[in-house]
């Protein structure tokens, strides 16, 4: 640096507020030189001016008009980031009110300079504690400032102006807060810094504490009145203890945006757990949700699936019709027969069914009746637990023969084995119990499948049904492979039979295909419902955060006169709801995890997978991302010092 070069220079500097009849000239043409080392006090009268003009020289706020340069450079042509870097490096602000951050403690505040400059933690801890021991509070690091009296807080504040080695201390009343005996030692230490080799710029109203400065600038309504000038002929030092221009590494300013976010939020633990709780229901929502959706779709899938993809179901009525298969009376015993004699076809077994009592002595017990033929146990692929089937002949001779379901045997029979050769009355005629079926369960829609009798279809027809149309055939195919050539074999056989298409064929696929469907949009419909919860979520990170900002912007404005950088302050409250998405979020994984323990404990039919998991997890972290973005944007636009003004 050229030792001919002024440190700061003013030429010309207007700062007017408003416009128009309302216009305020705070500063209306301020032309000064101020060189490296000295001790200048600027005085005035409350409203002369004195606050803008050290908003101007610490580069907080811009002048309306005139130039300011600094070491000759012309901060007109400097952008935000720039002056930023001017605050964090050459300026070190001392505040009437101290301002302090309340929520951390005196070291910590000490240290936030040095973080926007990118120390290590270890380096900055080191300079925080060297300069609160030079300032006799090594024993007060540790406390928050609200256990600090006004003068330990303003040589904490000092302490902080210190931190990165500024080059100008510019202090504004810093004297005004404190009693007689702090007052003095303030201006003490003041004096040291400056001998130590530091440009001083005190700010007062007060013309004693201006008495003990080298050099005293007297304003007037926004003008220089008078100026003692440089008496010290100290030349213009080149500062020993530059930095480089560089902020912060990426990662480092994420790291401490980390803590910062967790240390914020957990200020305000109350507000935080609710804020949490929101993000948590939602993501536990979609958790548990979609474990449900799909936990639902699969069981029916396996239970069509045990059901034999080998499978033609023919039923009665023209395609697209409503109306109840038993009441169409299209399709005949006959039709049966002649579809088993197709190629490729293992059995088809025609049925009817109906519901009737069936009685063992004084017991009753009402049930589905379903009568068959004798091939239903392959078509069904379902053995018998004791006994056997009824057969052909029994089919053919209209035999009172009867095959139970073991809930149905249980109901009738104290001992079901022994039921076998027994007689059952059903309809008013004895019908003898020819075997047991083995145990099926439930069915996907949750009917009991043990719950059921069996009859030849012919005895049934004659006795049971009065009726002698069919409400079903289904068609076991061989070969799978021909399935699709078998349907259409069939579909053309009966065609041909009954000259018109008054049934329907189905197979196995085709329903899978629409029962998938309609699972799919019920994991859809419970998705939407979760994602709402979670929207609500994020809509509430969003209010928690906004009122964050507009509580801290006192703190906002304290971190850019420190040096913050805009991205700092952005990414600061964007961390900060990225913390709560996330946190949220792993909390929200984990109930959701429990609940689809408890339920699949229960019973329920829950398939937990990592998919929706991570699906949860990520949107609680987008939530974060997108409703903190607009707050920590607020925050980030609000200018130095207004935020700095504000309550
Ligand atoms: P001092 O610090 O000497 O008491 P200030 O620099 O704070 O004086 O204020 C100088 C003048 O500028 C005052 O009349 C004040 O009302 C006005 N002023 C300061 N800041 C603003 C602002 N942001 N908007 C409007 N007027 C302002
Ligand atoms: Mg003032």
């Amino acid at each position: 640096m050229d030792t001919d070069t002024p440190l700061i220079r003013l030429e010309g500097v207007k700062r007017y507020f408003g416009s128009g009849d309302t216009e305020v000239r705070a500063l209306d043409g301020v032309s000064l030189t101020i060189r490296s080392g000295e001790f200048v006090a600027i005085v005035g009268q409350s409203g002369s001016g004195k606050s803008t003009l050290m908003n101007i020289l610490g580069c907080l706020d811009r002048p309306t008009g005139g130039t300011y340069c600094i070491r000759g450079e012309d901060i007109a042509h400097l952008d935000a980031d720039d002056l930023a870097a001017l605050r964090r490096q050459t300026f070190g602000f001392i505040f009437q009110r101290y301002n302090l951050l309340s929520s951390i403690t005196a070291t910590e505040n000490v240290e936030i300079p040095a973080v926007y400059a990118g120390l290590s933690t270890a380096e900055r801890r080191e300079k925080a504690t060297a300069l609160l021991n030079r300032l006799g509070l090594s024993d007060r690091g540790g406390h928050t400032p609200n256990q600090l009296s006004g003068g330990q807080q303003q040589r904490v504040a000092v302490a902080r102006a210190l931190v990165n080695d500024a080059e100008v201390v510019l202090a504004d009343e810093p004297t005004g807060a404190l009693d007689s005996g702090s007052s003095d030692e303030l201006l003490g230490l003041l004096e040291e810094l400056h001998g130590s080799g530091r440009t001083i710029i005190l700010i007062t109203h007060d013309h004693a504490v201006a008495a003990r400065a080298q050099r005293m600038i007297e304003l007037k309504d926004g003008r220089v009145i008078s100026d003692t000038g440089t008496s010290d002929a100290r030349p213009a030092q080149e500062a020993p203890y530059r930095h480089a221009r560089s902020g912060p590494s990426f990662v480092g300013q994420m790291i401490e945006s980390v803590k910062m976010a967790f240390r914020s939020l957990r200020a305000n633990l109350f507000r935080t757990a609710l804020t949490l709780l929101g993000v948590i229901i939602g993501v536990a929502a979609v958790v548990a949700m979609l474990a449900i959706g799909q936990g639902s779709q699969r069981e029916v899938m396996s239970r069509f699936e045990s059901m034999g993809s080998n499978l033609l179901f023919v039923r009665p009525g023209a395609p697209g019709t409503r109306m109840r298969g038993d009441a169409i009376a299209t399709l005949t015993l006959a039709d049966a027969d002649s579809l088993g004699e197709l190629d490729n076809v293992l059995a088809a077994v025609p049925s009817r069914s109906g519901s009737a009592t069936l009685r063992v002595g004084s017991e009753d017990y009402r049930t589905t009746i379903e009568g068959v033929s004798a091939d239903w146990p392959i078509a069904q692929n379902r053995g018998l637990k004791y006994g056997t089937f009824f057969t052909k002949d029994d089919v053919t001779h209209r035999v009172g023969v009867v095959v139970l379901g073991t809930t149905t045997a249980g109901n009738l029979f104290d001992n079901v084995e022994g039921a076998v050769g027994q007689y059952v009355f059903l309809g008013g005629a004895p019908f003898e119990v020819a075997g047991i079926l083995e145990e099926k369960g439930a069915s996907s829609w949750g009917q009991d499948q043990d719950d059921v009798a069996l009859v030849p279809i012919t005895t049934g027809m004659m006795r049971l049904f009065g009726q002698s149309y069919l409400s079903s055939i289904t068609i076991a195919v061989d070969d799978t492979d021909r399935i699709s050539d078998t349907e259409t074999e069939a579909n053309e056989l009966l065609l041909e039979r009954h000259g018109t298409e008054d049934f329907q064929i189905r197979n196995t696929a085709s329903i899978l295909e629409s029962v998938q469907d309609t699972q799919n949009s019920f994991s859809i419909l419970l998705g939407s419902v979760a994602s709402i919860s979670l929207l609500v979520g994020g809509i509430g990170v969003m209010n928690i955060m906004l009122v964050s900002v507009s509580e801290r912007t006192r703190e906002i404005g304290v971190r850019m006169a420190t040096g913050a950088r805009r991205s700092d302050i952005l990414m600061q409250f964007l961390i900060e709801a990225l913390v709560v998405g996330g946190l949220g979020g792993i909390a929200g994984v984990l109930i959701g995890f429990g609940v689809c323990f408890v339920l699949s404990v229960n019973g329920m039919p829950v398939a937990v997978t990592v998919m929706p998991a991570i699906l949860a997890f990520t949107s609680a972290m987008v939530t974060g991302l997108v409703f903190g973005l607009l707050p920590a944007r607020k925050a980030a636009h609000l200018d130095p010092v207004t935020a700095l003004a504000s309550e």
